[in-house]
């Protein structure tokens, strides 16, 4: 990780931003500035005070005045966008997708899988091992690809949702080394169903490997949902979705996951996965530090309504819902930004707070909080400014500005 994280400074740029709102681990900096230095923050402060001589005469200048400057989105559930899928299996798909994120303000994510036969998810994971460190190249304009997220296999066929029934199995730690055996630490998290055969066993496998277990596609209760959080188990698959219904003598997987401070809870925040009080519900449970937002996006993010594929299964948009046949959601279109606005707009939470769960968490989550997730000097030059209307206007990546 760290040694990746080098090769971004290599290839990185300066830039200055001055004018902005700027917000900082100790809250907002009114007319504020950041200055990236070879693709590292160098400098995060009030205007007025931003010294000399940082960086050359003809250094690059974005005006933020009336904006909010904003550490880079990271995203650690998402399997498409632009009309393409991480099971696409092909460079120019990470391409078109790291893309479609970044002009949304993500500038980190993890590729996530969905059940799939075996050896289509190893094709997988050959191709975002490849990409990874073309993601970080000066010539790449979109997000970078920090790993892989693994939704699936190991799944209750009652909990599927959009996941394809013919190759939900039990977990398997054979299938998982031939994986890693790929893709090597490029595996970051991985979300399995803690009542299945050997799963209790595959999470304390996993954390020791290093690899992060989210509680997801499940129908554990909430006995079997705290075991496998004392196995090592600490984040939960988009909240409420693919687990049983909360219920006051059956709490179930939600109880146990809002219950719980070791366990950081996923939240699809688009208004369609989650009734804005369940969205509340997990605020105010987790807190902030403890919520993380993500898009959970498919092919059809930033396309038209109308007829897509997750994985093998057809998905027709309505409105911006994607669902299967069956009416299950199939995956959102939502963008990071407008999730960060969403938790805004529809929950009410103070914007600093909704930043922070599409920053700082999914940087603690990625392990990656010494080089992402927070403004401050010597982390990478990774920003989302967002407008007035609290949508991403620029994306900046290792102190390179996003084409859109
Ligand atoms: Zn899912």
């Amino acid at each position: 990780m760290g040694d990746n994280n080098k090769q971004s400074s290599i290839s990185g740029e300066n830039l200055i931003v001055t004018g902005g709102r700027v917000l900082t681990p100790q809250g907002f900096i009114e007319h504020g500035a950041v200055v990236i230095k070879d693709g590292i923050l160098a400098y995060v402060g009030g205007a007025e005070a931003m010294p000399a001589g940082l960086v050359t005469a003809d250094t690059p200048v974005i005006d933020a005045t009336g904006c909010v400057v904003a550490p880079g989105l990271l995203d650690v559930h998402l399997h498409g966008g632009a009309g393409c899928d991480v099971m696409d299996a092909t460079v120019d798909a990470l391409r078109t997708i790291t893309h479609a994120h970044g002009r949304h303000g993500t500038t980190g994510m993890l590729a996530a899988t969905i059940t799939a036969a075996q050896e289509h998810l190893e094709e997988a994971a050959a191709v975002i091992r490849q990409v990874m460190p073309l993601s970080r190249q000066p010539d790449w304009n979109g997000a970078q690809l920090l790993g892989l997220h693994m939704e699936g296999p190991y799944f209750s066929v009652n909990k599927r949702g959009a996941q394809n029934p013919a190759y939900i199995r039990h977990p398997d730690q054979a299938e998982v080394e031939r994986i890693i055996s790929i893709i090597g630490s490029g595996l970051k998290h991985m979300t399995i169903a803690p009542e299945l055969p050997g799963a209790i066993e595959m999470i304390r496998w996993l954390k020791q490997q290093g690899i992060r277990v989210s509680i997801g596609h499940t129908e554990a209760d909430y006995e079997v949902t705290m075991a496998a959080i004392a196995a090592g188990a600490d984040h939960a698959t988009h909240t409420f979705n693919a687990m049983p219904a909360l219920h006051h003598r059956e709490p179930g997987t939600v109880a146990a996951v809002l219950g719980d401070d070791s366990v950081t809870a996923e939240v699809i925040a688009d208004g369609i996965h989650l009734h804005p009080g369940a969205m509340n519900l997990i605020y105010k449970t987790k807190g902030a530090c403890l919520t993380c937002l993500v898009t959970d996006a498919m092919a059809a993010m930033d396309m038209p309504d109308g007829h897509y594929h997750l994985g093998e299964l057809p998905v027709q948009v309505i409105d911006g819902a994607a669902r299967l046949e069956n009416g299950s959601l199939a995956g959102s279109t939502l963008t990071l930004d407008r999730a960060v606005k969403n938790m805004v707009e529809l929950v009410g939470v103070p914007l600093e707070e909704a930043i922070r769960m599409a920053t700082y968490v999914p940087a603690r989550q990625l392990n990656m909080l010494e080089q992402k997730g927070t403004l401050a000097v010597g982390k990478d030059g990774d920003l989302c400014i967002f407008g007035a209307d609290l949508l991403c206007r620029h994306t900046v990546i290792a102190g390179r500005r996003l084409v859109k």
